[in-house]
């Protein structure tokens, strides 16, 4: 049987298994095609498979019932036994500490906020994606690469593993190096790499030549996360990346000792990989019936973790959006406004990887920028800055509706009951939350039916605010701090559901 699923997405990577997680829940049909014929077997030889995730991605996880299946640690373990468990983050290699940052001072977190941030096992998170994938009735086929395809006015057909699948709209969730990218000719514009990163589990014959925290020479960086997880930067143009030379442990050892300026000995390479700086966007997120997420849609270096949570903002922002456009039930517009909010975040997070490279530059230059920053990240008010952009705490949509609260992440209100936002979001719908129990706050909502859930409730503590629109990926749309009243509301409603469907 020829079947035309709702959605095709090309990848079953996190973000792809995501993406399938929010459009099976909100009922459409989804085929996942991954080229890989084992869900772990790109993991399993990485070294470093955990990743840091931001306070949006936490709560995201939490907004669908996910983090609780996460066995994440909290923090790093301290295998040096010295401060840095402290280490919140980095900027440029420059460590912020936990108790430097000043919660106080983002006004919308509130004591029963999920984490500001979690490490997860990539494996790990992979799996529960996967698991909870199939779940919910997404057709998942590995060992099938995506080698073309075509769209029309109405469907997209692809080839994988000399099949035809058809779907009314394909999402490229396939990496870095996309290939639905380049078979949909989507322009992908930025800067070429000024480094070769190592990512490498060795053996250290004399580690003690080492420093053991995150160390800057005039020469590039290197920094051991655990005994033997060792990182570099060698700033070669990305030259090495590039090539085609194997990593070996002569040439690793060579690049380790012109770094450190030391005579270290490694005496075996367990795993190595490489990556640049190239830092790159899609000009569009959107080519009629293609859409791109995750690293499909953008690529940076790794420095300071933030491609996954992209990613995964990625999902979360098109999911229910995609699915309303499916069911007939979206305003004008509302698929574009991926692209719109979605766009200028990943834009933001190139640039922060930027700058980090700028102040990571050998010679004077770089010297200069590396000790400014120092000096800022090293104040209180500098180490809350830099650790709400990498938790991404600031980031806000444009949304333009009259409330600070607007545009961001909802905060997670805990009723009187216990219960919390992320808990009532897990059915994936928008939610107005009013504080106060307005009726006419209820009839508004009340027009949309199913598609909205009111929910009466008091609040342990509300922050001034008495009620609230939430969209389904828990974005503000329209926040009051009026006791009564709705101004505004009807509005914010009829923008982001569509009162006619
Ligand atoms: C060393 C390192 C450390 C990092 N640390 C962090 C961190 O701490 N925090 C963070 O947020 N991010 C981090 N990142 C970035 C993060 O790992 C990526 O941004 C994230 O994995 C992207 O997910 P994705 O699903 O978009 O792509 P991927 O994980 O690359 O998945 C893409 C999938 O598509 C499949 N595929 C490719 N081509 C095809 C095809 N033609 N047909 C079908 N399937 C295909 C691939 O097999 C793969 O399974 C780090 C990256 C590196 C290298």
């Amino acid at each position: 049987m020829n079947t035309t699923y709702d959605v095709m997405i090309c990848g079953a990577g996190p973000v792809g298994l995501f993406l399938a997680c929010e459009l099976a829940l909100a009922e459409c049909s989804v085929l996942v095609l991954e080229k890989a014929e084992q869900p772990d077997s790109l993991l399993k030889q990485l070294p470093f498979g955990t990743r840091g995730l931001s306070s949006l991605s936490v709560e995201a996880l939490d907004r669908r019932g996910l983090l609780a299946q996460l066995e994440v640690p909290r923090r790093l373990k301290n295998p040096f036994g010295d401060n840095k468990s402290l280490q919140a983050g980095h900027f440029a290699g420059i460590a912020f500490q936990y108790p430097d940052i000043d919660t106080a001072q983002w006004p919308y977190r509130l004591p029963s906020s999920t984490p500001t941030n979690l490490l997860a096992e990539m494996q790990e998170l992979e799996s529960v994606l996967a698991r909870r994938a199939s779940a919910l009735g997404v057709r998942i086929l590995r060992g099938h690469a995506i080698t073309a395809c075509q769209q029309s006015a109405d469907v997209v057909s692809v080839q994988a593993n000399s099949q035809s699948f058809h779907g009314q709209w394909l999402i490229g969730c396939d990496g870095a190096r996309s290939m639905v990218r380049k078979l949909a000719g989507f322009d992908f514009a930025g800067t070429e790499p000024e480094f070769t990163g190592y990512t490498t589990r060795v053996d250290i014959a004399d580690p003690e030549k080492l420093s053991p925290v995150r160390t800057k020479t005039p020469r590039g960086m290197y920094f051991q996360s655990q005994p033997g997880y060792l990182a570099m930067q060698d700033f070669d143009g990305g030259a090495f990346h590039n090539g085609e030379e194997p990593i070996t442990l002569a040439h690793l050892q060579s690049v380790l000792r012109r770094i450190s300026g030391t005579d270290v000995t490694l005496s075996a390479v367990h795993t190595a990989t490489t990556w640049t700086d190239r830092a790159r966007q899609a000009s569009s997120y959107r080519n009629r019936r293609i859409l791109l997420a995750g690293d499909a849609a953008h690529i940076h270096s790794p420095l300071g973790g933030q491609g996954l949570n992209l990613g995964l903002g990625d999902a979360m922002n098109l999911g229910w959006k995609l699915a309303a456009t499916l069911h007939g039930t979206a305003p004008d517009g509302l698929l574009d406004s991926y692209h719109d909010e979605r766009h200028p975040v990943g834009a933001q997070v190139l640039d922060w990887s930027r700058a980090q490279v700028a102040a990571m530059r050998p010679g004077p230059e770089g010297q200069a920028l590396h000790a400014i920053f120092r000096d800022l990240v090293g104040t209180r008010d500098g180490a809350t800055y830099f650790a709400a952009r990498v938790w991404g705490i600031f980031t806000r949509y444009d949304l333009d509706a009259g409330h600070p609260l607007a545009g961001l992440s909802a905060p997670n209100f805990e009723c009187e009951d216990g219960t919390r936002v992320g808990d009532l979001m897990h059915g994936g719908r928008a939610l107005l939350l009013d504080f106060t129990g307005d009726a006419a706050r209820q009839a508004c909502a009340a027009a949309y039916g199913e598609r909205v859930q009111y929910v009466a409730a008091r609040v342990r503590e509300s922050l001034g605010i008495s009620a609230l629109l939430v969209r389904p990926d828990g974005t503000v749309a329209w926040a009051t701090d009026q006791t009564t009243g709705h101004d505004g509301l009807p509005q914010a409603l009829a923008r982001w559901f569509n009162p006619a469907a």
